[in-house]
């Protein structure tokens, strides 16, 4: 077997493939109902997967619902991405400790963790593609990103049932899965039938897949797994029209829309902590009460926090407006600039977890209609 083959795995032998990975030494990281949603959480096998449920999803929404059928991957993305693993919200930097002469460092000996991503959609598949040209493309790697991206499998799950606040198509992410993954299925359901498409990406896929019972795809296998894909596609209604949007975002700098939508944003932040790309963080550090122990973290921050802009003398970004124009045009427009790539790709959790329900697809739209109406500049 080698990558680019595509084989056959029956549905029930995906325990047994979870299980190879297990015996390879990877932890288990996978989709799991946990406290009303589908949460990413570590996993002991296929028992552990939100067999037979689904998502309803809609801009300030998300709600569980039951399917008739006993899929394994029949809902969308929740509220956790990948990158709460390659880049966790809170990450120790270093610690010092007082001793007779000074202070001492004490490295972090702990092995980095040897995690394998079940269930990875194609739009969280690119977005780890995009935060691997943040961490890992310039001229400064991040070693914490490194070591556990290096060591991570990556089971993608072509996605059958898109949410309503999903545009993947439209930024060219889904609802197949790209390039990056050392398994992709594309689970098959109906007619009698539960069966695993599985398109091998890798050597070390390559070596998994072999491990397990399987068949070779035959051209009827091929033709369900795509009639699954063009199902998806059919019924996601959200999109975004990409086309010279970087520079009507460019053009509008200034704009009503920017205070129209301050008047709803709660600079909550909670689009920037959903999003499988959104990297910005800070550091705190803490010292314990009797000052003999300290240690430096690393944490998330957003750029709709009034602190994160602050420099010397006060904050840049003062209103809500001037924080929203910061993130959409970062997103769709100098992420382009900055890291050749849109910061976007299309996943819809902004949308689906603003309390208020703003869509980036609407901004979007309304700045592009405001130029085409020639009522901005
Ligand atoms: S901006 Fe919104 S839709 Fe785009 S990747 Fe981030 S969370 Fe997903
Ligand atoms: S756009 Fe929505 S999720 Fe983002 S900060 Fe504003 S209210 Fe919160």
């Amino acid at each position: 077997m080698k990558p680019g083959d595509t084989l056959v795995v029956e549905a029930r032998e995906l325990d047994a493939l979870l299980g190879a990975l297990r015996e390879r030494g990877h932890t288990l990281l996978g989709p799991t109902v946990r406290d009303g949603a589908i949460v990413l959480a570590e996993i002991g096998g296929a028992a552990d997967l939100p067999a037979g449920w689904s998502d309803e999803q809609e801009g300030g929404r998300y709600r569980l619902q039951r399917r008739d059928d006993a899929a394994f991957f029949g809902y969308a993305v929740g509220p956790h991405s990948w990158k709460r693993y390659l880049h966790p919200p809170a990450l120790v930097r270093w610690r010092a400790r007082r001793n007779e002469r000074g202070f001492v460092a004490e490295p972090d000996t702990a092995p980095p963790p040897r995690y394998a991503f079940v269930g990875v959609r194609p739009c969280d598949l690119a977005a780890i593609l995009v935060q691997d040209r943040v961490f890992l493309g310039g001229p400064f790697v991040d070693p914490a990103y490194r070591s556990r991206r290096e060591s991570a499998f990556l089971l993608a799950v072509s996605c059958g049932s898109p949410a309503g606040t999903c545009f993947c198509t439209s930024m060219g992410t889904g609802p197949k899965a790209g390039p990056g993954f050392d398994l992709a299925l594309t689970e098959l359901m109906g007619d009698g039938r539960h069966d695993l498409v599985v398109e091998v990406g890798t050597e070390r896929g390559a070596e998994v897949a072999a491990s397990v019972p399987h068949r070779p795809a035959e051209a009827r296998d091929l033709y369900a797994a795509r009639a699954v894909l063009a199902a998806a596609e059919g019924t996601m209604d959200h999109s975004l029209d990409t086309d010279g949007l970087k520079e009507i975002l460019y053009r509008h700098y200034e704009d009503p829309r920017w205070d129209e939508v301050a008047k709803r944003c709660l600079a909550c932040a909670n689009c920037t902590m959903v999003c499988p790309t959104c990297f910005c963080a800070t550091v705190e550090d803490e010292t314990d009460l009797v000052g003999t122990a300290t240690e430096r973290r690393r944490i998330w921050d957003s750029c709709f926090s009034q602190e994160f802009s602050y420099i010397h003398g006060g904050s840049v970004r003062t209103s809500g407006g001037a924080r929203y124009r910061q993130w959409i045009t970062h997103k769709l427009a100098t992420w382009h600039d900055q890291f050749g790539v849109s910061g976007c790709v299309g996943c819809g959790r902004c949308i689906t977890w603003c309390p208020v329900g703003i869509d980036i697809t609407a901004e979007a739209r309304a700045v592009r209609q405001g130029e085409a109406q020639g009522s901005r500049p």
